[in-house]
């Protein structure tokens, strides 16, 4: 496909909106009179349209601007991209014709492609989404009564090496672009039927796909700010769960700029553990993490809590003194606790615990006075529950841990293994 002629204007969206897409990969364009495009970025990129199913209502009316139209354009064009899903620009009959076939030339909406779909016999859905450069990323669909919760990723792969999770097996690629993240949710709500009395499949989004979130600030934050708006999706903040294993400063970004709901994966209830388990904790022990999610809840719990995730793995953290320790530990920091039995993957070098033992845990926690909920597995026969994601990642880590502090401001990968 010839790539259409960019005017000036277009190129100033890559250069002038500062380090939104310096992470991501698309083509890097520099206006100097000339066209000059960094040839490495493009290989990995379809095309030189620029893709607005990512741009936040802000950014796209920044974008109108510089292409000499009226801001409000911006309104219209994501609610027919997200709320009605439409993805062809001759169909979007409020804009003008001029209008429409201009964005024709210079820009385009292009969802990920599916790559395969699977529906697991309780109605979880797993997508392995193929992205233009080749990686393949997962994103799951939970159904349950009242709600329509899809897990979505935020990298290719995973840099933080965490002992218990297959993504990070898989190594670290890249992170993803913010119309990557939207674009899986743009697609469960156009895959998914819609369940009777609800306008939407999807009701609540927790980044607890592949990728370490905070690790990929801007996009996400891109993301979260569509999934936000009521032009778009609408959802509450309560309803949008970040995950994290504890980028303090980055947790602390998050804070100034949005109050989602936070997830802390904590998993151990001392630094020698989790150090073992979650390595980045040798950067940001326990101590700096609960400071940073006190910080996060700045009215003390009252509105809304963190939850903490805790996969329990047999004879490793899920002993009654574990559950004691983790009683002290938290006895000040208003939240919930999550517990999720592990699921196995292949070479992984951990047990389930029993059932007794989870029962165990949970009822100690319950006792102490937190509110404790166990995650039961969904989707485990499509290799679709918790730390089961894997995609398909071309890894980079080893070769070039140079870029992984770049992305994600770590230490090169411990590689710990236990
Ligand atoms: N990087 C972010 C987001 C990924 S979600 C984070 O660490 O929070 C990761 C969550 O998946 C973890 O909290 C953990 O609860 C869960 N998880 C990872 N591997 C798992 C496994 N093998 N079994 C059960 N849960 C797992």
């Amino acid at each position: 496909m010839p790539a259409p002629r960019l005017g000036a204007e277009h190129a100033a969206v890559y250069g002038g909106t500062g380090t939104r897409h310096r992470h991501a990969l698309v083509p890097t364009v520099h206006y100097t009179g000339s066209l000059t495009v960094d040839t490495e970025a493009m290989s990995v990129s379809s095309s030189l349209r620029l893709n607005l199913l990512g741009l936040p209502r802000e950014h796209l009316a920044r974008q109108f601007e510089l292409w000499g139209e009226r801001s409000f354009r911006a309104t219209q064009l994501i609610k027919w991209i997200h709320q009605r899903g439409v993805t062809d620009f001759a169909v979007m009959s409020d804009l003008s014709k001029g209008l429409r076939e201009k964005l024709g030339e210079v820009a385009e909406i292009t969802i990920p492609e599916i790559a395969l779909e699977r529906r697991s016999d309780d109605g979880t859905v797993k997508w392995v989404l193929r992205l233009a450069d080749g990686n393949a990323i997962e994103t799951v669909y939970i159904p349950e009564d009242d709600r329509g919760t899809l897990c979505i990723s935020s990298q290719v792969g995973c840099a933080l090496d965490c002992t218990f999770c297959s993504t990070a097996q898989q190594g670290f690629n890249r992170n993803l672009t913010a119309h990557e993240i939207i674009g899986q949710l743009w697609l469960a709500n156009n895959r998914v039927p819609v369940p009777e009395g609800r306008s939407r499949a999807v009701t609540n989004v927790v980044f607890m796909g592949m990728g370490e979130p905070l690790a990929n600030f801007d996009a996400v934050v891109e993301a979260i700010d569509l999934m936000l708006d009521d032009n778009a999706y609408g959802l509450s903040k309560r309803r949008v769960t970040l995950s994290t294993s504890g980028l303090v400063p980055a947790l602390d970004r998050l804070g100034d700029i949005t109050d989602v709901a936070l997830a802390v994966s904590l998993h151990a209830p001392n630094d020698a553990l989790r150090d073992r388990l979650v390595p980045i904790n040798r950067k940001y022990p326990i101590r700096e993490l609960l400071a940073a999610c006190r910080r996060y809840t700045r009215d003390g719990g009252r509105h809304h809590r963190v939850t903490f995730e805790y996969v329990l793995l047999a004879g490793i953290n899920d002993q009654p003194e574990h559950a004691r320790e983790l009683i002290r530990l938290l006895r000040d920091v208003p939240c919930k606790i999550n517990l999720i039995p592990f699921n196995p993957f292949p070479g992984a070098p951990f047990v389930r615990p029993t059932e007794a033992a989870v029962r165990e845990f949970e009822r100690l926690l319950g006792t102490a006075g937190f509110v404790t909920i166990v995650r039961r597995t969904r989707g485990d026969d499509i290799d679709a529950a918790c730390g089961q994601l894997v995609g398909q990642v071309e890894d980079r880590s080893r070769r070039a841990p140079r870029m992984i502090r770049l992305h994600a401001e770590l230490p090169a990968p411990a590689g710990v293994r236990l």
